[in-house]
């Protein structure tokens, strides 16, 4: 494992303050209506915000210097009222297996106080993944579910959705460099190919912003990804799943977890709202469902809990007639809780049972071990490592009573 920590020189433990507003996260619209703002005029508006659109997204440009099309004078202006807000990077970690995981660090917003986020990429052959967070926190306690432990601080922004992936492209030299400004967007060589919201956070619980983000993420002219490649994985919001197919159009991914409702509801305590049968009714009538656009169940394997033969064949049941995958995840596990990983002969036994039906069920690889880089444990770590930090750096100060 490599540790790299506060790369290119930005410092850790600095707060930083955004004093002018940053153009990223914005939609087309909301670009050209802050250039206007800026004195633009008008009818240029749309234009320029075109040429920015392609210096940030496509480029990832983070200085007005270079966005040679724009004259001279108009690039002072904008570096005047605008930036191009990167998150800071608190650290790099990068695995053994290639597995990078950053700790991301925003501004505080009104009262709050700064906010860390973790995000990771995941090579693998022919693609290379990047999970993003949604929030930091979440509202929902999930039991086995690190983040559940930690409440909702805020909501993330379009801006520092749409900043992981700009600042993970930034840090593995992803951007288009040097194409010709009207240059077609690649679609092969990228090594962000994929994205999955499969961080911190409930997506759909933040859906405005998420929304904003991730068509930002698949405009063609930007970042470029294709709809197919992006996926947002929901602990079961049943009255947002139709909008995210409608409005968003990525896949779909569903943690369920559980195949009866008295066992979900311990688990995945949203499902007291939401039963399993109104979950599936939604996930029936996904907007763009087809056997080429499968909704992904996710299934974490717990010891004992969820993994038996009889739950694999009810699952099954359970799914008849919506085109899935299955993806079982194996559990990591994490201090304080008392959940174990399934055995591994027994998440074969059920793999088998759900590859017998008919459904694909890969077994989910743990990646990024040494670095502690499971999706649905982001930042567990490093807060454990401060807290021991400091219980170290308490332990060496005179105590007050001294
Ligand atoms: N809130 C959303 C997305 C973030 S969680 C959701 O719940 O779907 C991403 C995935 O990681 C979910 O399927 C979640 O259930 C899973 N996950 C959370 N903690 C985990 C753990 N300790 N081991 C394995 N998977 C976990
Ligand atoms: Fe929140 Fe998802 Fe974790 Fe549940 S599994 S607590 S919804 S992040």
């Amino acid at each position: 494992m490599t540790m790299i920590e506060a790369p290119d020189g930005l410092k850790a433990g600095v707060e930083r303050r955004v004093e002018k507003p940053s153009l990223v996260g914005l939609t087309r619209d909301e670009l050209a209506a802050a250039l206007v703002g800026a004195g633009i005029a008008e009818r240029q508006a749309k234009m320029r915000a075109a040429q920015l659109w392609h210096w940030l997204y496509l480029r990832g440009a983070t200085d007005f210097s270079v966005m040679t099309n724009i004259s001279k004078d108009l690039r002072a202006r904008l570096a005047d009222t605008f930036v191009i807000d990167r998150p800071e990077i608190v650290s790099e970690q990068i695995s053994n297996d290639g597995t990078r995981k950053w700790l991301f660090r925003y501004p505080s917003r009104g009262a709050g106080r700064p906010v860390e986020i973790e995000t990771v990429y995941i090579p693998e052959e022919g693609r290379g993944t990047l999970c993003l967070s949604s929030q930091v926190g979440c509202t929902l306690s999930c039991s086995f579910c690190h983040t559940g432990t930690q409440k909702l601080v805020r909501n993330l922004t379009s801006g520092e959705i749409v900043g992981q992936i700009l600042a993970a492209r930034d840090r593995l030299g992803d951007h288009t460099g040097g194409a010709p400004i009207e240059g077609a967007v690649p679609s092969t060589g990228r090594l962000v190919s994929n994205v999955v919201m499969m961080g911190m956070g409930e997506p759909l619980y933040n859906f405005d912003e998420v929304k904003k983000a991730l068509l930002i993420a698949s405009d063609n002219e930007g970042i470029g990804l294709s709809r197919r490649r992006i996926t947002l994985s929901t602990s079961g919001v049943v009255p947002m799943i139709e909008r995210a197919g409608a409005e968003i159009g990525v896949m779909l991914a569903i943690s369920l977890h559980a195949v009866r409702d008295a066992l979900r509801d311990e688990l995945v305590p949203i499902n007291k709202k939401y039963p399993i049968a109104e979950l599936l009714a939604a996930c029936r009538a996904y907007p763009g469902l087809s056997n080429a656009r499968r909704i992904t169940f996710e299934y974490v394997m717990l010891k004992g809990v969820n993994d038996s033969a009889a739950d694999a064949r009810q699952l099954v049941k359970l799914l008849a007639g919506i085109p899935a995958k299955i993806n079982l995840i194996p559990f990591n596990p994490w201090p304080g809780n008392t959940y174990e990983c399934s055995d591994w002969e027994q998440i074969e036994r059920f793999a088998d049972i759900v590859n017998r039906a008919g459904y694909a069920s890969p077994i989910r690889t743990p990646r990024g071990r040494d670095i502690l880089a499971a999706c649905g444990q982001l930042k567990s770590e490093s807060e454990r490592l401060r807290i021991r930090e400091r219980l170290a750096l308490e332990a060496m100060l005179p105590s007050a009573a001294e």
